[in-house]
Formats: structure tokens, sequence, C-alpha cells
């Protein structure tokens, strides 16, 4: 027993313990891409035990097991981070690269013996499965570091297996024998850097399971799940932010403020479920008439707010409008027509230098206007003139 045994059990030890470490995240979070993680990691420390540790077959013939085992890693890692993405994983590809790989190995395992071919033919194969992330991530937006490390440690991987071997091989020529082999630079260089990316990568998607997580339970407190639409709290944090932006572009904007009418009447005469079944309809309907930007949520029992960035007065109106008068249809679908309320809006036009609460304050006024003349109608906050007497002209 030497050192170089030791740096063997480096490998497979890393692939235990990652496959460990994802298979308990996947047992908290049941997703299909920390599933294929958790299998890239055992795939990956069954091939280097096999190849490293435990010689039971003769050296030639454990490389077939040990070379699939690196394919399917490389195949499941891939899949991984396609999945975290929700795009199609590219099966059949990495299935016929995999294919491909084996044969041109066995062709220089059986019909002409080379293991420089031999390292060629898998290490290549495993590099444009590699590939096959860059290629998928490479048009779709990566709006967060975590997804550009993602994107660059798969890039690393498909570089360092593709082009590694090939320097090497070139520089050195090949070999003669698996001792020789197996005691080479390049196949340190092969454990070396092999175990580098496993824990780059191992670490990067572990950190992109975490950050998947935050935005679930941050979407989460943020939404309201009996409308559809964002609770307070989300509208809030979101419609600050597009207020800020669309004064800071000198962009209209427009807040609406609905407030269903009489709709303690309803719960109070046909019940909570028919109560419910209402503020869902409102909030489907808002959001199917309303842009896709438009920011909508339930603020209050049965208020809602709608943010409409680059509405403009008369385009605020009409949007009112298409709410108010479109409910009764809306609500058709889950209640009889008769118990459907109506609604009163209220309209507020952000002025340079508003503030969400002022802007809410407004249209909460225009609001209690339409209310006060009758209900089932829109109004728009009028600012008071300015008294120019008061400054002194
Ligand atoms: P107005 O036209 O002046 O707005 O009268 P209103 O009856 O709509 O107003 P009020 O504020 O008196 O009553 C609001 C009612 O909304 C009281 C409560 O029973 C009902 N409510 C609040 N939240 C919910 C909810 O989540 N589900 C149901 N079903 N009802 C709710
Ligand atoms: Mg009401
Ligand atoms: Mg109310």
């Amino acid at each position: 027993m030497n050192g170089q045994f030791f740096i063997s059990l480096l490998n497979p030890g890393i692939g235990l313990l990652f496959a460990t470490a994802f298979f308990l995240l996947w047992l908290n979070r049941r997703e299909r891409y920390v599933a294929y993680a958790a299998g890239a990691y055992t795939a990956s420390a069954i091939a280097f035990l096999i190849l490293d540790v435990g010689p039971v077959l003769p050296m030639e013939l454990q490389r077939l097991p040990a070379n699939i085992g690196f394919l399917a890693t490389g195949g499941l890692f891939a899949a991984a981070i396609i999945k975290r993405y929700d795009l199609p994983v590219p099966w059949r590809t990495m299935a016929v690269t995999s294919a491909v790989s084996i044969a041109v190995f066995l062709w220089f395992l059986l019909v002409h013996p080379s293991i420089a071919g031999r390292i060629l033919s898998i290490s290549i194969g495993a590099g444009v499965i590699a590939a096959t992330v860059v290629r998928a991530l490479w048009p779709i937006d990566k709006p967060y570091l975590i997804d550009r490390v993602l994107f660059w440690v798969a890039a690393f991987s498909a570089l360092n297996l593709i082009i590694r071997p090939i320097v090497l091989l070139s520089l050195r020529g090949g070999f003669d024998n698996y001792v020789g082999f197996q005691q080479s630079i390049y196949w340190t260089t092969v454990q070396f850097t092999q175990a580098m990316v496993s824990i780059a990568a191992a670490i990067s998607l572990m950190v992109a399971v975490a950050i998947d997580q935050i935005a679930e339970l941050r979407r989460q407190a943020d939404d309201d799940n009996l409308s559809g639409l964002l609770n307070r709290r989300g509208f809030e944090a979101q419609s600050g932010d597009t207020l800020r932006r669309c004064m800071k572009d000198d962009r209209p904007v427009a807040l609406m403020v609905a407030d269903l009418d009489q709709f303690k009447s309803i719960n109070d005469n046909y019940g909570h479920a028919v109560g419910d079944a209402i503020i869902a309809a409102f909030g489907a309907h808002a959001r199917r008439i309303g842009p896709a930007d438009m920011i909508a949520g339930r603020i209050g029992g049965e208020e809602f707010a709608l943010l409409v960035p680059g509405a403009g007065i008369e385009a605020a109106r009409q949007f009112a409008e298409a709410i108010r008068a479109g409910l009764a249809a809306a609500c058709t679908d889950r209640i009889p027509a008769k118990l459907c309320p109506t609604v009163s809006i209220g309209i507020a036009i952000g002025a340079p230098g508003t503030d969400l609460a002022a802007l809410m304050a407004d249209a909460d006024q225009a609001l209690y206007e339409a209310k006060r003349t009758g209900r089932n109608r829109v109004r728009a906050f009028t600012p008071k003139p300015v008294r120019l007497a008061a400054r002194g002209q």
C-alpha cells in the first residue's frame, strides 16, 4: 500500500460524499434534477472504485464497466444541469455519443490495441456530453451568477475532456502498458483535474439547489393562493421597484385599487365558499385581461391593487372599465351569474416624485369617491388645485 493508493481513494470518496449529499437534498426537494446529480456522483464513485481500488477483473477488462460509468456520470450530470432549466434533456445525443465512444474504445481494446486510442475515445465522448450542456444553456438567459457558473463549469469540463488528452498524448506519445499508464503524469492530471472539476460542479449545483429553494420560498411568501395574484407583501415589494423604474425613465404608470361591492352580504347570504370563488374569479379575470407586465395583488380581503406601467389616465380608465364590465362574465364559470358582485375602482396616475404610499392613498381616495357616488363605477383621483396665492404670487 502506498501514497498512490490513497490518492486513488480521493475520487471514489468525493463521489460517495456528493452522492449522499445530493440524495439527502433530494429527500427534501423531490426535484428530478437533484436525483440526476445523486446518480451522477454514484456512477462516478463506482467507476473510480472499479478502476483504481478493486482490480477484480483483468486490467484490460475492468476498463469497460469503469468507462461506461464515466460516460454515465457525464450524462447524468449534464441531465441534472439541463433539467434545472426545464429544458429537454438530449438523452438520444448522449446515448449515441456514449455508444460511439464505447465502440471506438472496444475497437482500440480488441482489434487494434492502443491505450492512447482508448483514452481519446472515452475522454472525447465525455467532452461531447459536457458540450451538450453548453449547447442547451447557450441561448437562454443566465440572470444570476450561479447560472453563469454552471455554464462555465460545463464549458471548462468539455474543453478539459477534449483538449487535455490530445495535448498530453501528443507531448508524451502513447503508453506501452497499464502500469506505466497508472503512474503517468496523464493519469495523475486526470485524477487531479477530475477531482477539482467534480468538487466545483457539485458545489455549484448545491448552491443552485439552495438558491432555487430560497426563490421558491420567496415566491410562496409573496403569493396569494386564493386569487392567484401577489399578496400585499409581494405587491408592495414588486410595485415599489417598478414604480421607481417608471419614475426614473419618465414613463407613465397607473395604480388602480378595486374593491368588490357589498361583499359582506354575499358572504353572509351565500356562504364563505361563494365569496372565495368570486375572489378567485376576480384574480383570474384581472390577469387575463391585464398586460403581462402588470403587477397585481390582493391587498386586503376583497380589495385588489393593479399597477400598470406605461398606462396614462386614458389607458387606465379603459382598462379599469374593462375589469368592471367584464367581471360578471368572468364569475359565471364558477358561480351562478346572479351572485356575482359589482366592483368599484379608484385610479391614480404616478407623477414625478410620487412613492407607492402616496399613490395608494390617492387611488384609495378615488375608490372612496366611486363607493360614495353609488358603487359599480370607476373614478380617477384628481389633485386639488394648487392655490398659487399661498405661494405668495
Ligand atoms: P363595500 O361595497 O362598501 O365595499 O361593502 P363590503 O361589504 O364589500 O365591505 P366590507 O369591508 O364591509 O366587507 C368586506 C367583507 O369581505 C368582509 C369579509 O366577510 C369579506 N372577506 C374578507 N376576506 C375574505 C376572504 O378571504 N374570503 C371571503 N369569502 N370573504 C372575505
Ligand atoms: Mg367591498
Ligand atoms: Mg373592502
